[in-house]
């Protein structure tokens, strides 16, 4: 039977590493990608990580390229991650084939990449900056390279590498074949392809395809100071075989791992401040199961190929729905669904909508875990563990333990309570809030039935969501003041909005707002004394409530 991959054109070589590989049917950028490369024509493929982009360049490449006695291909990456990946790939993919592959990346020892190069190599892998080295220490030669591969031309942009790419797009001879990977086509992007490709085939894998369908998407919506207590609740209830978790920055990146592992969790951090060795360690030590948890940041996770990813947390909100789906994309790659939670601060909501309608899926919310939650989740845990050892592993001395103990005027019952007690001693402390959580953005977070833990959530949220449903008619309370608001029912304004906006915006605790009337073009609120001119400051007219800017006043005595 001819396999799909045959119908593509490859050849019986490397159709046995495909074999080999495990790879049954091609993926729709394969199918596309390898016919037009093996036909010689350059290409511009729209896709991102996880689409099988790499085997749809490497294949035809390896198919094209026989051995020889200089650098036939060259191919770019972004990051040292990525380049040692695709290495990794092609090796794989070339096994049948006498040809050599080798990367090269800054912070490697030189004289190893020179001797591997003086040894005769047909493909480079590399990223930009030591391939821009070492052409220049004349120590590369690309003048007879026929096969370029730029791989994730947009973070290449990013990163500030767009000028050395183009120098070295020069200086191969025009006849060469090239193709270009990008998860987005910024203008730039596309400048490129103008300039340096020739009618290049383009394909893009929507998307839709490209990842999320097979993720369960959920999300929190929180105040940036409760984000760590509801991470390690949500750590905890959860079943976590590999999480990776996105900050920000990179100092979050450290700060995060640092009291993960204070915490007890088996946790790293990588990001761009590390070295390559440091990195490196901490990628194997994810992959040998000694940590399940990796902190890092956008740029260096880009292009990681991590495998056994339960769950990705978005513990920053993505800068934009492309970058949630770089990110979220890595879950569930192994044919089981991945978990993707990702925070929301209330001024994020926006970006929430974004996602959504830019994945066409929705997310579901996530009440934060509360105390009751873990603790119910972690007796949970401890009575599965109990019966199975009550199952197999109790011996007769355990057996004579509890009779001498029994001796002594206890009932078993008490025994079996202070020796659970001692088998939980060294359970971790549970995580508390920093603060109440402020209201929720819209009714369907309250919804019970919508989703989550039971019991979970119910402490917390619909606590200050009661407190608001019942406040209408109540009196002002002592301590508080009342302001007016520009804005009331006909601009389509409900309590919620007011107590999510003003505490989510001033960082103030909700409790500290009161009685709000909501009349048709304005609405009163109540603030504590104390918090009122800082609410009064940064309300004016710095933020919006359906989409028109809040401003309040010290209302009028009544
Ligand atoms: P990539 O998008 O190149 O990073 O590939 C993502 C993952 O998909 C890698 O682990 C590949 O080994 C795997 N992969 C690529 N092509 C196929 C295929 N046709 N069938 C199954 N897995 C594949």
């Amino acid at each position: 039977m001819i396999s799909e991959f045959e119908s593509l054109g490859l050849d019986e070589k490397i159709l046995r590493s495909i074999e080999k590989l495990g790879f049954e049917t091609p993926t729709p950028i394969q199918q596309q990608a390898i016919p037009a490369l093996l036909a010689g024509r350059d290409l511009m493929g729209q896709a991102q990580t996880g689409t099988g982009k790499t085997a749809a360049f490497v294949l035809p490449l390896l198919q094209r390229l026989e051995r020889g006695t200089c650098v036939q291909a060259l191919i770019l990456a972004p990051t040292r991650e990525l380049a040692i990946q695709v290495t990794k790939a092609a090796a794989q993919m070339a096994q049948d084939k006498a040809i050599r592959v080798m990367t090269v990346y800054g912070g490697q020892a030189y004289n190893l990449q020179i001797r591997q190069l003086k040894q005769g190599v047909d493909v480079v892998v590399g990223t930009t900056g030591r391939v821009m080295d070492l052409i220049r220490k004349n120590l590369l030669d690309i003048s007879q390279v026929h096969y370029l591969v730029l791989d994730e031309a947009d973070e290449m942009l990013e990163m500030g590498f767009l000028e050395d790419v183009e120098s070295i797009l020069k200086g191969i001879p025009a006849g060469r074949q090239t193709a270009l990977f990008s998860a987005t086509l910024p203008k730039e992007i596309r400048r490129l392809a103008d300039q340096y490709l020739r009618d290049p085939l383009e394909i893009t894998i929507e998307s839709k395809q490209r990842t999320v369908s097979e993720t369960d998407q959920r999300y929190c919506l929180l105040r940036q100071d409760n984000k760590p207590a509801a991470l390690v609740n949500l750590l905890e209830m959860e079943d976590i075989s590999g999480a990776l978790i996105f900050t920000r920055t990179r100092a979050s990146a450290q700060n995060l791992a640092d009291d993960l592992k204070s915490r007890g969790y088996a946790a790293e951090a990588l990001h761009g401040d590390m070295d390559q060795t440091k990195r490196e360690k901490v990628l194997g030590a994810f992959r040998k199961h000694l940590i399940n948890i990796v902190v890092a940041t956008d740029v260096a996770a880009r292009g990681l190929d991590i495998q056994g990813l339960s769950h990705v947390f978005n513990y920053d909100a993505p800068n934009d729905a492309e970058d949630y789906l770089h990110r979220v994309g890595r879950t569930g790659r192994a044919g089981g669904k991945g978990i993707a939670i990702t925070f929301f601060t209330p001024r994020e909501r926006g970006l929430l909508k974004d996602i959504e309608s830019y994945t066409r899926q929705a997310m579901t919310a996530l009440p934060m875990p509360s105390k009751e939650n873990v603790i119910d989740r972690r007796e949970e845990r401890f009575m599965e563990k109990l019966l199975e050892a009550l199952n197999t592993t109790a011996t007769n001395r355990d057996r004579e333990l509890v009779a001498r103990l029994a001796e002594f005027p206890f009932a078993v019952e008490e025994i079996a309570a202070a020796a659970i007690k001692l088998a939980r001693g060294a359970e971790k402390e549970i995580a508390l809030p920093a603060a109440p959580e402020v209201a929720r953005v819209d009714s369907r977070e309250f919804s019970p039935k919508k989703r989550g833990y039971p019991k979970a959530g119910m402490t917390d949220t619909p606590h200050s969501f009661k407190k608001k449903e019942h406040r209408k008619g109540q009196r002002r309370e002592e301590g508080m003041v009342r302001l007016q608001m520009n804005l009331g029912s006909a601009d389509g304004i409900h309590p919620n909005d007011v107590v999510g906006a003003i505490a989510g915006e001033t960082g103030i605790p909700s409790r500290s707002i009161g009685k709000i009337d909501i009349f048709d073009r304005h609405a009163f609120v109540d603030v504590s004394e104390q918090h009122s001119s800082h609410i009064l400051h940064a309300s004016d007219g710095k933020y919006k409530l359906r989409g028109k800017a809040v401003r309040l006043k010290l209302a009028a005595k009544s």
